[in-house]
């Protein structure tokens, strides 16, 4: 057992990367495109920029460069919570009485909580400097809300906030924390924009949904002027801007020269997955090395496990491009007893294609499960996770007692994505003994399946 390393690693300020990491550059040709619905052909730069920011639509169609400079002033801005550490679990080890090497990347040591500031930051530089004033977003959670919050706050640009309304009604610190930095939170739907006018007259006393939200925040954004709409997850841009985690990551293991055997990473749209292996699956496409990477998604929302390969909208009001993705259908909904994020119907397009090639594999788990893992994580380790990082946790724990009855030793490196003080209410309901696990059935996922639209692009699946 390698035990001269120390719990913590933690890099300079000067070792902190240069360049994001695009692993489309090793894919030989990317993913398949984003298709305009109107027309069923490739979507343009100039499709996309009424609503994106330029650099990021650039960024989001680069499958070329497999180095992106990260600008000085966005890592200027990193340098107020990175590099982050990179702990070895020791304690989680000695509890589990596993022979395996356990280490997590810890992403929550920042006021938003989680790793989405890493992507926020840079959409709101990059708003800011293509002269934009405002941008707009959706928050289901308000994890993404207050990240972004806090990167317009730093940049100088207004934003609007559409939180989906049981949240901003069920979470009112999240809400309040988003308002702190200067962001306007809008319940949503609201009356503010024609497409939440009209949910609100179909489904008077509706509690909102994310794919509403965006659909108010894109109409939003395309209705101010120089407004563009954000985005927090899922797009290859997003990734991009996430594989600061990977990056630091593979510094500070080879710094050590510790070599993982298996990547773990919780799974909702797959920024924090896709970041973090990015240079690791670099190397595995080049034939360099053989990680098994594993992400892990909720039984109740089981987009790669359960999903269909199929072009599908990116939110559920149908407005967006169609993206080639693992998804359960955009009209998918979670059971209402499930807790946590990863709630989204698709899977990045990226993420979506390396595992349908067989690059990375897919696992689900049952909330209870998931929050046993977080408790015990809580106990040993010090940080109370996110319920989404638990996810990540609890296939860990699995895996490590797995090293344990088979006599093997494995390095296993997970993403701890975030902090869960926002989460109590369901964190109440594990230790209440009241929260329950509900799997969807096939046909549950035959409505959803229903959704997917009936392009040309989807003959046949
Ligand atoms: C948003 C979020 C996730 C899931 O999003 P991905 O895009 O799949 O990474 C995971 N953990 C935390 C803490 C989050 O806030």
């Amino acid at each position: 057992m390698n035990s001269n390393i120390p719990y913590k690693i933690y890099l300079s300020e000067d070792e902190m990367p240069r360049y994001w990491y695009n692993v489309k550059a090793h894919m030989k040709g990317g993913h398949e495109p984003f298709l305009n619905p109107a027309t069923g052909e490739p979507c343009t730069k100039k499709d996309l920029s009424a609503v994106f920011c330029d650099e990021c639509i650039d960024q989001e169609l680069n499958d070329r460069d497999e180095l992106i400079e990260i600008p000085e002033e966005i890592r200027s801005f990193y340098k107020m919570y990175r590099p982050s550490p990179l702990v070895r679990a020791y304690c989680l080890e000695k509890l589990l009485d596993t022979p395996a090497e356990i280490y997590y990347k810890f992403e929550g040591n920042n006021t938003s909580g989680s790793h989405k500031l890493n992507s926020a930051a840079a959409q709101a530089y990059y708003a800011k400097k293509q002269g934009l004033t405002s941008i707009t977003t959706e928050t289901g959670a308000g994890q993404w809300g207050t990240a972004l919050a806090m990167a317009a706050a730093y940049f100088g640009l207004n934003l609007d906030v559409y939180m989906v309304k049981v949240s901003y009604e069920q979470k009112p610190f999240r809400r309040e924390v988003i308002r702190t930095y200067g962001a306007n939170v809008v319940p949503s739907p609201s009356t503010t924009t024609a497409a939440g006018r009209k949910i609100l007259e179909e489904h008077p006393g509706t509690g909102g949904s994310l794919g509403c939200a965006i659909s108010e925040a894109v109409e939003k954004a395309r209705e101010t002027p120089n407004c563009r709409y954000v985005l927090g997850s899922v797009l290859d841009h997003v990734l991009l801007h996430q594989s600061i985690i990977g990056q630091e990551c593979k510094i500070a293991m080879d710094k050590y020269g510790i070599k993982p055997d298996m990547i773990i990473g919780c799974a909702g749209g797959g920024s924090n997955l896709g970041g973090l292996i990015s240079p690791f699956m670099g190397e595995k496409l080049d034939g360099k090395n053989n990680i098994d990477i594993l992400a892990v998604e909720p039984a109740s929302c089981p987009s790669l496990t359960r999903g269909k390969y199929a072009y599908d909208f990116c939110d559920s009001a149908r407005t967006t491009p169609l993206a080639k993705m693992y998804t359960l259908g955009c009209g998918f909904m979670p059971s209402p007893n499930h807790a946590g994020g990863l709630r989204y119907h698709g899977m990045s397009p990226v993420l979506s294609r390396l595992y349908h090639d067989g690059y990375m594999r897919a696992t689900s788990v049952e909330q209870t499960k998931v929050f046993e893992a977080a408790v015990k994580f809580a106990r040993c380790e010090g940080i109370l996770p996110a319920p989404e990082s638990a996810h990540a946790i609890r296939v860990a724990m699995d895996e490590a007692i797995k090293c344990r009855e088979e006599g093997k030793k494995k390095v296993i490196l997970f993403g701890l994505t975030g902090t869960g003080y926002f989460d109590m209410t369901a964190y109440k309901s594990y230790n209440d003994g009241t929260m329950t696990d509900t799997i969807p059935t096939d046909e549950d996922l035959q409505r959803g399946f229903e959704t997917i639209p009936k392009c040309k692009a989807n003959e046949g699946i």
